[in-house]
């Protein structure tokens, strides 16, 4: 039973593997009794609130190799530890919407400590799921936010479950068309970001795809030469505070002709919401006041407020047009 007084760990054994095998091998043999640890920005509260009382923690930071940011031909691979600093600092000029997106992540300490990965695999910050609720999401039979306090929650995506992807940088990277490595005992793999995310539908009990014994290792992010990016948060409070509704955009110009346009909202779905209507309101055309109001009122088609949230309607559709006009000038 969670109790309220609650601010220490159950006892662990912490394991240092010295290379990614080693972490998978033990993430294999320990399966859910076990946690990886990065920056610990959000496993050290579960640990510590007891949300989740596994048996190791396994250390990703003693495996060389996963942290660097470099730059290979036509992309970026961001090292799965690098933080949200680093992350910011070494992508202002290729990739300045990832700059902004990582900057608006909590504080200056969380961002010296928190990996993108983490940022990335970050569990649920639903407030009945982190407090002394049962729901349907922590294994219970009941959504207490569809009846309860539910401003913060989605307006697009739930089934069940309301709660939203917290991440800031995930619709950023989802919009830049980034792709993620991943190793488990049956090797490498690379897949395309989106495919890292889960929804309720699919599993309630996780944000994301990756099994106790699969390690994020980095992500890669192609640059094109006439892209445009940028992301614009909306938070209650400008120093640290979770997204009420955030906009991702890239694209590429081509002779006044918009192309490749991917526009991704976050904090508005259990995962990052790409919104292809809004996106085929732009595509293929040009960047103008017309074509901008549309994609903005396209960006909320198909969404379904609770009864607190209807707000985050209205808050999108700015988003976008401002995300938008930010990318025409
Ligand atoms: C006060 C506060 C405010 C915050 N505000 C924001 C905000 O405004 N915007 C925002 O986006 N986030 C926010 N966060 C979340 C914060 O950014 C994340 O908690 C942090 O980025 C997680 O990174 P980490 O390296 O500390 O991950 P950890 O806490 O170490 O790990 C998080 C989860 O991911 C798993 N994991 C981590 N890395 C890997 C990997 N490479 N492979 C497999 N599994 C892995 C861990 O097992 C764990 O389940 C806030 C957090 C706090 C505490
Ligand atoms: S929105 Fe999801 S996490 Fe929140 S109470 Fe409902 S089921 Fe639980």
């Amino acid at each position: 039973m969670w109790n309220i007084s609650i601010d220490e760990p159950r006892p662990f054994e912490l394991l240092a593997p010295r290379t990614l095998e080693e972490a998978v091998e033990l993430g294999s043999r320990h399966g859910k009794d076990a946690a990886f640890l990065a920056g610990g920005c959000d496993l050290l509260d579960q640990l510590k609130h007891q949300w989740t009382a596994p048996h190791y923690v396994i250390n990703l930071k003693s495996i060389p190799g996963l942290k660097g940011i470099r730059s290979e031909g036509n992309a970026i691979t961001i090292g799965a530890l690098a933080t949200l600093t680093e992350v910011e600092r070494s992508t202002r000029n290729a990739l300045p919407g990832l700059a902004r997106a990582a900057s608006r992540v909590a504080t200056p300490q969380i961002r010296n400590t928190g990996t993108i990965g983490g940022n990335l695999l970050q569990d649920s910050r639903c407030p009945y799921y982190r407090g002394p609720w049962y729901c349907y999401r922590a294994g219970g039979i009941v959504c207490d936010a569809h009846h309860g306090i539910n401003q913060e929650h989605a307006i697009f995506g739930g089934n069940r479950c309301y709660t939203v992807s917290p991440s800031d940088t995930a619709p950023i990277l989802v919009a830049l068309g980034s792709e993620v490595t991943v190793v488990s005992p049956a090797g490498k793999r690379q897949i395309p970001i989106d495919g890292l995310f889960t929804t309720p539908e699919e599993n309630i009990t996780t944000m994301h795809r990756l099994g106790p014994n699969e390690v994020l290792t980095s992500i890669t992010i192609p640059l094109r030469s006439q892209q445009r990016s940028t992301f614009i948060k909306y938070a209650m409070r400008n120093s640290w505070d979770f997204a009420l509704a955030s906009a991702a955009v890239a694209l590429e110009m081509d002779g006044g002709i918009c192309r490749e346009c991917r526009i991704v909202l976050g904090g508005v779905a259990p995962a990052p919401w790409r919104s292809r209507l809004a996106e085929q309101e732009i595509e293929g055309k040009a960047l103008n006041a017309g074509n901008i109001e549309s994609a903005a009122r396209a960006a909320i088609a198909g969404a379904k407020p609770l009864q607190y949230n209807e707000y985050k309607l209205a808050l999108v559709k700015k988003l976008v047009r401002n995300a938008l006009l930010e990318l025409s000038a």
